[in-house]
């Protein structure tokens, strides 16, 4: 819901019903089920059920393969950064 601040900016309070997921243990609010299993495995390693600890297995492997990517596209983007100024200083060496 929109509202107005007594200096006129606008913002919005989400609604109980938009915060997915608390963390049983500590009651911190998460806005995705992927981040509060995160949190309970960093935060809380011994007390989390053993399905958490699965689903923390396969989301880690899919967030080390969303990095990788992540990394590859940094790598690239550098690799194409240093060519096109080594371009730009030949032509600047030649004229
Ligand atoms: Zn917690």
């Amino acid at each position: 819901m929109e509202q107005k601040s007594t200096s006129g900016l606008e913002f919005s309070v989400p609604s109980h019903a938009s915060m997915v997921e608390q963390c049983p243990l500590c009651e911190f609010i998460f806005p995705t089920h992927e981040n509060l299993v995160f949190h309970m495995m960093e935060s809380h390693p011994t007390q989390c059920p053993i399905e958490t600890t699965k689903e923390y297995e396969k989301l880690s492997i899919t967030e080390s393969d969303k990095l990788f990517i992540y990394h590859l596209k940094i790598c690239s983007l550098l690799m194409l950064t240093f060519m096109g100024l080594a371009y730009v200083y030949a032509f600047v060496l030649v004229g």
